[in-house]
């Protein structure tokens, strides 16, 4: 009788490698990577309306921009901003958000 060969069991070694993803979020408006700090975030509320997130940290579909004028000005009346989040926004909308993100931008850099 020939014996099989039992397959020696092949341990899987995975390396558990630990990919930390680096706080790094791209601008909507220029697509720069930046660091999360320099950039401000947006996040889409359950109502479908875009608000400023100036913690970071609140639920919701979110979008990044530089804290630079041009970048918000371009961002949200160009569109981009929506597209991102999947949203539409009024003239008034984004009118009332670009004042504030600018606001934000202008304490933010001092
Ligand atoms: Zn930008």
């Amino acid at each position: 009788m020939v014996r099989p060969t039992t397959p020696s069991m092949r341990k899987k070694s995975i390396n558990g490698r630990m990919v930390k993803a680096a706080p790094q979020r791209t601008c909507v408006s220029c697509r720069q990577i930046g660091e999360k700090r320099g950039l401000v975030r947006l996040v889409r509320t359950p109502d479908g309306r875009v608000e400023l997130d100036s913690t970071g940290k609140r639920a919701g579909r979110g979008a990044y921009l530089c804290a630079k004028p041009e970048c918000w000005d371009a961002g949200i009346n160009g569109g981009k901003l929506e597209h991102s989040l999947k949203v539409t926004m009024t003239r008034e909308d984004r009118q009332q958000l670009l004042e504030k993100g600018l606001d934000l931008i202008k304490e933010k850099i001092g």
